[in-house]
């Protein structure tokens, strides 16, 4: 196999990367913080580590640890130095993302999730596993990255011989040098071709029509020698519509032509979806070169925006969009958003199209939208997403004070407030702000604090087995199939699932059904269920359950008593608890803000709705909708201290003030007026 090494060398050599290889290395040797800044696809990622591996970093059995923000580049990329060392993944080179851990004592680069690192933190302060440490795409400013870059510059003072080093795409490297003390910065020197920008002449109305038609006209105007082309949707639904769509729209030119009647027919095209829950054999096919007489069209989420390099690329259409999570502090509610990109991601995502040569971007907004609609860059995650997760982190690290922790930007004050209201509400923190018993059990479950909360209630409520079984299932994307042409039907099948009352039953329901029917594949497809998110759900179940099994938390079983089940859930949500209002609409018990359940719910259909409910998620599109709901007595609000529930009136009473950390000794003994 002479050649593909000789093949994988001289790739190697070609990246921008090589050339600064020795500079690199004398840096990074000579300061215990490095910045290094490069163009995607210059080989940050895949070289940087295999030169520290190359050059004696990991001799003394210590590993190289990579974190990256999302789960699909930590597995793709660790994939790919595995290849180009020529090594099995999980041997030398391996990774870890949540509830997948490919790595070995054998493994001296560890590509992994930056969350993944954090919870590492917890059981080893001081990350002796490691010699070095890069925080990859740094950038992206995710919340698991700011809070990592935190913690390391405390752990620095500690560990003088442990080498951090940041790699960031873009800009944004001064503030990342400033914050470590003036750390030098290197900027690896890359050649980008010229983009031309075209931009929408009017405002476009459906962005998932509009991108179907620039991409088949495209295809149909310009040689397949011309280069492949790659849209950017904001999520699962939208790429997979786009997909769809650029298929039925080529098999309608084709077969006019007479020249194909089915899509496979179609030899000169291939179509490749991506995003980040879709199979990892799916995800790598996106690498793959194609023969010459085809083109790829790739259609993804902002995944391919920095993190994932796709080489070919020379057409860029680009929806303007990108699915956010948002925070509103004021309401203290977290709601994943389709929000306009900003500036520097419309950049981004127009250069894929020249880095190879010359190329084209096409954006489907007006350049006044992106004038007046668009910031210049993202605002970091810290400052738009809910903190409890974070701040249940530091404080099991021992930060007593989260406001005091070395933030590169400050999160704002009122969403600190709320995330320390909803760890004390759930029973996670005492009135003094300290970890409680429950507090610490929580931070040993991979899980966000609500969750892990009613699997450790469940123990005791005895039923663990079921919540555990939710709780997996909430872990996974889609679970029901709704195929554009069959949705009658699928909707139909849906509903012989529904369990009155609670979406969470329901999913227990398709589990415990899926189970009687010996987990076959054959049965989810009759009903419509996504046969591949069940089995992650199942390998989700498994996986908390050696977790609990090591904590030595103990399984129940609620047997047929399913009311147990639905007071769990309450006990875990209720600062997520709202009351009917009107016909259909619900009101926010702790905010008053009006939602509507979403058209997919159980609770459809079963005639009256109920008074309370608890919700696991909000989505705000231009209607709020809540997203898996479950019916609540409101004695079990009122238990939790949420409502407090005048018995003769049979109305609660709202709005009443609560001291931060449960000054209000009235409500921490419980007591209903
Ligand atoms: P950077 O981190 O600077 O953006 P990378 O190290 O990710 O750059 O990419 C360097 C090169 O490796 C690119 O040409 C990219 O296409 C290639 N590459 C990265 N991952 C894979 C993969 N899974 N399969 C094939 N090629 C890959
Ligand atoms: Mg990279």
């Amino acid at each position: 196999n002479v050649s593909y090494k000789e093949d994988i060398k001289a790739t190697r050599q070609s990246l921008p990367c090589f050339r600064s290889r020795t500079d690199l290395l004398t840096m990074i040797r000579e300061n215990q913080v490095s910045i290094i800044v490069g163009e995607t696809g210059s080989g940050k990622t895949t070289q940087l580590p295999q030169y520290l591996y190359e050059d004696g970093f990991t001799a003394n059995g210590k590993m190289v640890g990579v974190t990256q923000p999302r789960r699909v580049a930590a597995m793709s990329v660790a994939k790919r130095v595995a290849q180009e060392m020529n090594v099995k993944i999980k041997e030398e080179v391996g990774y870890s993302i949540r509830f997948e851990d490919y790595s070995s004592p054998k493994t001296r680069i560890k590509f992994m999730t930056d969350g993944i690192l954090l919870r590492e933190v917890l059981l080893d302060n001081d990350l002796d596993k490691y010699s070095c440490i890069i925080i990859d795409e740094a950038h992206e400013r995710t919340l698991n990255t700011d809070v990592m870059l935190g913690i390391l510059r405390v752990l620095l003072q500690r560990r003088k011989d442990l080498k951090l080093i940041i790699t960031s795409a873009t800009m944004n490297a001064a503030k990342f040098s400033k914050f470590f003390g003036n750390a030098p910065q290197f900027t690896i020197p890359g050649r980008t071709f010229p983009v031309e920008i075209n931009y929408s002449k009017y405002p476009v109305s459906d962005y998932v029509e509009e991108a179907v038609k620039k991409a088949v006209n495209i295809h149909l105007t310009t040689s397949i020698e011309s280069g492949d082309i790659l849209i950017f949707m904001t999520g699962q639904e939208d790429v997979e519509a786009t997909t769809e769509s650029i298929q039925e729209k080529l098999l309608e030119v084709y077969r006019k032509k007479g020249e194909a009647s089915t899509f496979d027919e179609i030899n000169n095209i291939e179509i490749f979806p991506i995003y980040s829950s879709l199979a990892p054999e799916l995800q790598s096919r996106i690498f793959h070169k194609l023969d010459k007489s085809k083109r790829k069209i790739v259609v993804a989420t902002n995944i391919a925006e920095t993190s994932l390099t796709i080489d070919g690329i020379r057409f860029v259409i680009d929806c303007g969009y990108s699915k956010l999570k948002v925070y509103n502090p004021r309401i203290g509610l977290d709601s994943l958003a389709i929000t306009p990109i900003s500036l520097a991601n419309a950049n981004q995502r127009s250069g894929r199209a020249g880095r190879t040569s010359s190329g084209v971007a096409y954006r489907l907004y007006t350049e006044e939208t992106s004038e007046t609609d668009m910031y210049g860059s993202t605002i970091p995650e810290i400052q738009r997403t809910n903190l409890s997760n974070t701040v249940l982190l530091l404080k099991s690290l021992g930060v007593e004070n989260v406001m005091k922790f070395p933030f590169i930007d400050t999160p704002p004050m009122q969403t600190l407030l709320n995330s320390l209201y909803e760890l004390w509400s759930i029973g996670a923190l005492d009135n003094f702000g300290n970890l409680t018993k429950l507090g610490i059990d929580m931070t040993k479950l991979p899980l966000q604090p609500s969750l892990s909360k009613i699997l450790l209630n469940s123990i005791k409520l005895g039923c663990s087995s079921e919540i555990l079984i939710i709780v997996a299932m909430l872990s996974i994307p889609q679970i029901f199939k709704r195929p554009k042409e069959r949705e009658k039907e699928s909707d139909k099948a849906r509903s012989r699932f529904f369990v009155a009352q609670s979406d969470h039953l329901t999913l227990l329901n398709v589990y415990l059904q899926w189970k009687s029917n010996h987990f076959s594949s054959q049965w989810c497809a009759k009903h419509f269920i996504q046969g591949k998110s069940l089995e992650k759900a199942e390998d989700i179940r498994k996986q908390l359950l050696r977790v609990m099994e090591k904590q030595k938390f103990s399984l129940t079983s609620a047997g047929s008593n399913w009311n147990i089940i639905r007071e769990c859930i309450c006990t875990g949500f209720s600062h997520q608890a709202a009351k009917l209002s009107g016909l259909k609409r619900y009101v926010h018990l702790r905010t008053g803000m009006h939602t509507q359940l979403h058209p997919t719910s159980a609770l459809f259909g079963m005639g009256d709705l109920p008074s309370y409910i608890i919700y696991n998620e909000l989505l705000m599109t231009s209607t709020e909708y809540l997203v898996c709901v479950t019916a609540v007595d409101p004695f079990w609000l009122m238990e939790s201290g949420l409502l407090l529930y005048d018995i003769k009136k049979k109305d609660e009473i709202n709005d009443y003030s609560i001291g931060l950390l449960g000054t209000n000794s009235k409500l921490n003994n419980n007591e209903v007026e």
